[in-house]
C-alpha cells in the first residue's frame, strides 16, 4: 500500500471508510498530493489574498478571501478535528478559552437564560458572571451530576446547556444523554468543554451535544508551548457558530496551528502512555497512607465510574487526590517537596504538574472533602521516579 493513501486522497473530513484512530490521525486533515507532495501541509501566513480580476474581487467567487476567514493551514486542521469528531464544521480561535467565550456569543442574546455545570472550568465562569451579564444573559449553575433532572430547571429562555465532563478538578462526570436529551425537548442546544476526554475518548456529538469544545494547548499541542482552541459544531448548528466566528476576527496565528496539527500526529501513542501511567499511579495512591480518595472517574471506587464506562473509550492523565485531613499547610508542605512534578496550570503536556485545587467559586459541587484536593497531571516520565516524587510531597504533607 502507498504510504499515504493519497491516491484515494487523504483521510478527509467525511470519508465513509473506517480506520483505526491512529491511522486517522496520522493522515487526516492533508492530502500530500495538494501540495506537491509534501507530507505536512504548508504554514501559510497571510492576511491579504489577492483576486485575478475586479468581477472575482467583486464576487469574491474564490476559495480563499482574506487571512481571518481561513487559510489552507488552517482548514488542514479543521477538517481533521471534524473527522474525529464527526462534525459539519470546525473554527480554530487562539486560546482554549476563546473556544469557550466564542460559541457563548455566538448561540447567546439579551434576556436569553443559561444552564452551566456548577464544577465548569473556572474561566468560563468568570465569563458568563461578568461579561454575559454584561449583555442581560443570566447563567444558572446546576449540579454536574443532575442528569435528566435538569428539565426542572429549563425555562422558555434557556438556549444554552453548557456541560464538562469530567468537571474540571473534581471530576464528576456528567450523564450527557439524558441531559442533551432534556435540553432539546426543552429547546436549548448542548455545548460541552470535552478537553479531558479528547474526541479520541469520548465524542460529544455521537451522545447528543451539538457543539464540542476543545483547549487544543492541552493533549493535542501536548508540549506547553502553545495555546489554541478549537469548537467543532453539528450540522444544525454549523452556519451560526461559523458567522460569529467570521464577526468576532477571532482567529489563530498559522505557526500555533501548525504546530497542534502536528501535535495531533502523536495525540494517540501519547495519551495511551498518560493514561497506562496516571492509572498506575491513581490505583498506587488509593493504597497509601494520607490519602483520603483518589478522584479519577476511571477508578471502579469513584462514584461516576459506571457512566464513564458507559460513554467514555479512555481516559486521560488528569486526576485529583483529597488528603486525609490538613489545610493549606499541608497541601503547600505536599507542593513545596515535589522535584519532578512542577508547580503550574494547564496540563496536557509531556512533564508532569501539580496544583492545590481551589474550589471557593463554587456554590453546588464543593464536597465536603476530608482535606486539601490536590490536582496531578502525569506527564511522560517513569512512573517509578512519579511515584517517589509524590511519596515525598505525602512524607511532607505528614509532617
Ligand atoms: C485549559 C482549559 C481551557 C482553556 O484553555 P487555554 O488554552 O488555557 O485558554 C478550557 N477548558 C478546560 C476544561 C481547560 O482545562
Amino acid at each position: 500500500m502507498h504510504p499515504y493513501l493519497h491516491r484515494n486522497g487523504a483521510i478527509m473530513a467525511g470519508s465513509k471508510q473506517r480506520f483505526g484512530i491512529n491511522t486517522q490521525l496520522a493522515h487526516s486533515g492533508h492530502n500530500p498530493r495538494d501540495y506537491h507532495g509534501f507530507v505536512n501541509p504548508p504554514v501559510v501566513h497571510a492576511s491579504t489574498v489577492l483576486f485575478p480580476d475586479a468581477r472575482t474581487m467583486a464576487s469574491r467567487n474564490q476559495k480563499y478571501t482574506y487571512g481571518t476567514r481561513g487559510t489552507p493551514t488552517t482548514d488542514a486542521l479543521a477538517s481533521a478535528i471534524d473527522q474525529l469528531e464527526g462534525s459539519a464544521g470546525t473554527i480554530i480561535v487562539p486560546s482554549g478559552l476563546a473556544a469557550v467565550t466564542v460559541p457563548l456569543l455566538a448561540f447567546l442574546s439579551a434576556g436569553d437564560h443559561i444552564l452551566i455545570t456548577d464544577s465548569v472550568y473556572n474561566p468560563t465562569r468568570r465569563f458568563a458572571d461578568t461579561m454575559l451579564a454584561r449583555l442581560g444573559i443570566e447563567a444558572q449553575y446546576y449540579d454536574p451530576l443532575i442528569g435528566g433532572g435538569i428539565s426542572a430547571l429549563i425555562r422558555p429562555s434557556t438556549k444554552v446547556v453548557f456541560t464538562e465532563s469530567p468537571a474540571s478538578n473534581t471530576f464528576e462526570i456528567q450523564d450527557i444523554p439524558a441531559i442533551s436529551a432534556a435540553a432539546h425537548a426543552g429547546g436549548a442546544i448542548v455545548m460541552m468543554d470535552n478537553t479531558w476526554a479528547t474526541p479520541l475518548y469520548f465524542k460529544p456529538l455521537e451522545f447528543g451535544v451539538d457543539v464540542s469544545i476543545h483547549a487544543a494547548t492541552k493533549y493535542p499541542g501536548g508540549h506547553s508551548d502553545v495555546l489554541l482552541g478549537t469548537v467543532s459544531a453539528n450540522q444544525a448548528c454549523w452556519p451560526r457558530l461559523h458567522e460569529a466566528f467570521l464577526t468576532l476576527g477571532c482567529c489563530a496565528g498559522p505557526d500555533d496551528v501548525y504546530q497542534v496539527l502536528r501535535g495531533l500526529r502523536t495525540m494517540g501513542v501519547r495519551l495511551e502512555h498518560h493514561q497506562k501511567s496516571t492509572l498506575d499511579i491513581a490505583r498506587w495512591l488509593e493504597t497509601q497512607p494520607g490519602v483520603a480518595r483518589v478522584l479519577h472517574p476511571a477508578l471502579e471506587s469513584f462514584p461516576g465510574h459506571d457512566i464513564w464506562k458507559r460513554d467514555f473509550s479512555g481516559s486521560s492523565g488528569i486526576f485529583s487526590i483529597v488528603l486525609d485531613g490538613g489545610g493549606e499547610r499541608q497541601a503547600h508542605a505536599f507542593l513545596d517537596a515535589l522535584q519532578i512534578f512542577g508547580l503550574g496550570y494547564s496540563w496536557g503536556g509531556y512533564e508532569s504538574l501539580a496544583v492545590n485545587v481551589f474550589l471557593g467559586d463554587r456554590t453546588i459541587a464543593k464536597g465536603p472533602y476530608e482535606g486539601p484536593v490536590l490536582r496531578l497531571q502525569i506527564g511522560l516520565e517513569d512512573v517509578e521516579d512519579l511515584k517517589a516524587d509524590i511519596s515525598r510531597g505525602l512524607a511532607a504533607a505528614r509532617i
